[in-house]
């Protein structure tokens, strides 16, 4: 099986479980779905807490220099014009005219093959190069099995390319293999809405494609009321909506999704500084959660990537069984919004140094992550399959920081008093954390459950609880079995969590 397959299995395999456990749903899928929203269940809405609550710990609870906000997902539409998203915020689209098919043109690629039958072109969705050659293998595969041979002469992106009316017709439709796609046109991904009884040009409005603009237009807000001096932060989290053309990959490009942003405001001289900062910072967190640092990368963008106003962009990268892709930028934004936003609403948004008795407009670095994309990979990284005592078994490996459940306890049998004995331990644990009683089935069974859910340990009351007080604890990646007294167990998960 090719490299790229396997990956696909495990994308499968994974999706299958999140549903099959509570992690994620399809939206409304009673009425078949919605293309690009999802719902979170009972076990993924608390590792999508988790996730957030550890950022909020980390970048606002325990610093000196950060604020929150909570900003409304509607503004007043002139905050979209100030930032550009107006004017600006759109993709490239290519519809096909043959089966209706809708791509993002810098996702299209043409495979340009030879063989005994001449030229032929292959039209792949991909989100760079080499794996718009892996998803052409099968093709090729076909073509060489038919021909003898097939040779790659090319391969092209049809972003810019189909820009170029002309040249749309160079390129195969990804879906349908036809010849037939139209030259792209621009797209803008804001939801449009409408405020109030009357549905006209003057009640439009937008859902917000991201949480940041409401924090600068509070900056004025909170630096009069917070008493905050440079270089300091304000942090949000929020839904964020965008009408993605081809919502895909899971979650991780979704219409409707949450977003963790950070606005860092200092010294214009300061901000190179601060952005190298910010930058490793960022990149280092997602190990502490359970991401493992081979599998997570740091891009510096290249000048010819950055936004005419940026000094400096980098994202934080994750191999996602799909490609290697963004969890996270942090650009260095200069003065630009505070100066855009100071413009459009005639506001006076400088601050005054008290130390260099002087008014200037910040400068700004933006650390911005997605909080589905972060739940993304831990999913991918927790999954693993082993086998226990000659049976499969399938187990996420959730560091027991971000784990939904973080214990389940079981009484062995259901009599003899173990039940009780159980359900006061679980009483006890419960009023801390997330954690499940069962005492149904056979206890390899109800293990193997756990397992799946990524619960860290299970505890079990036995017949020698009775006796002397002891539990046995149960670890769900080294299968190793302990025992500890009763009155342990919440020092044990404590530990567990790097909380004592
Ligand atoms: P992409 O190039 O993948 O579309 P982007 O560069 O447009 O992403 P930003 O505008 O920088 O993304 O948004 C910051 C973060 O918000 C991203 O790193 C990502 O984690 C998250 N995000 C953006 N768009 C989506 C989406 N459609 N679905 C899920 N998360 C998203």
């Amino acid at each position: 099986m090719s490299e790229a397959n396997k990956q696909q299995g495990l994308m499968e395999k994974l999706t299958a479980l999140a549903k099959r456990r509570g992690f994620i749903f399809q939206s409304s899928e009673i009425y078949g779905g919605i293309n690009g929203f999802w719902d979170y269940g009972p076990l993924g809405v608390e590792l999508k807490r988790n996730v957030k609550n550890a950022w909020w710990h980390d970048m606002v609870t325990t610093r000196d220099d950060m604020v929150g906000l909570d900003c409304s997902i509607i503004m007043n539409p002139r905050v979209w014009e100030a930032s550009g998203h107006l004017g600006g915020f759109a993709d490239p689209m290519v519809d096909c005219k043959q089966c209706k098919g809708r791509f993002r043109a810098d996702k299209v690629w043409a495979v340009k093959v030879q063989s005994k039958a001449g030229v032929q072109v292959l039209g792949v969705e991909a989100d760079d190069e080499p794996h718009a050659r892996q998803a052409a293998e099968p093709a090729l595969a076909k073509i060489a099995k038919k021909q003898g041979s097939a040779d790659v002469l090319e391969v092209l992106s049809a972003d810019v390319t189909l820009l170029q009316p002309d040249l749309a017709a160079a390129f195969a439709c990804p879906s349908c293999g036809q010849m037939t796609l139209m030259p792209a046109r621009k797209f803008n991904l804001m939801f449009k809405t409408y405020v109030g009884a009357i549905e006209s040009e003057n009640s439009v409005a937008y859902l917000r494609p991201e949480t940041a603009q409401g924090i600068f237009a509070n900056f004025k807000n909170v630096v009069d009321t917070s008493r905050v001096k440079l270089p300091f932060g304000i942090a949000q989290i929020g839904k964020s909506f965008r009408n993605e053309i081809n919502p895909r990959n899971y979650t991780f490009r979704s219409r409707e999704f949450e977003q963790m942003e950070i606005e860092f405001f200092c010294r214009p001289n300061e901000s190179a500084k601060w952005y190298e900062y910010w930058r490793d910072l960022r990149h280092k967190w997602y190990t502490n959660l359970g991401l493992k640092s081979s599998n997570l990368h740091l891009r510096e963008h290249g000048k010819e990537e950055l936004a005419h106003y940026a000094a400096g962009c980098a994202d934080v990268e994750y191999e996602f069984p799909f490609g290697v892709s963004e969890l996270e930028g942090i650009a260095n934004r200069g003065d630009y919004d505070l100066t855009r936003h100071q413009e459009f609403s005639g506001k006076d948004l400088t601050y005054f140094d008290d130390e260099a008795k002087e008014r200037f407009v910040p400068h700004v670095i933006e650390p911005s992550a997605g909080v589905d994309r972060t739940c993304l990979a831990l999913l991918c990284e927790a999954y693993e399959e082993d086998e226990v005592e000659g049976e499969k078994r399938t187990l996420m490996r959730f560091h027991p920081r971000i784990a939904p459940l973080k214990a389940a306890v079981f009484p062995l049998v259901k009599k003899e008093g173990m039940p009780e004995v159980a359900k006061a331990i679980y009483r006890d644990l419960k009023a801390n954390f997330p954690v499940y009683y069962d005492e149904k089935g056979a206890i390899g069974r109800r293990y193997r459950r756990q397992d799946e859910a990524g619960t860290p340990v299970c505890i079990t009351v036995d017949g020698q609880t009775l006796q002397d007080q002891t539990v046995t604890v149960r670890d769900r990646d080294s299968l190793q079995q302990v025992r500890i007294d009763k009155s342990r167990c919440l020092a044990y998960l404590k530990e567990k969590m790097g909380l004592i």
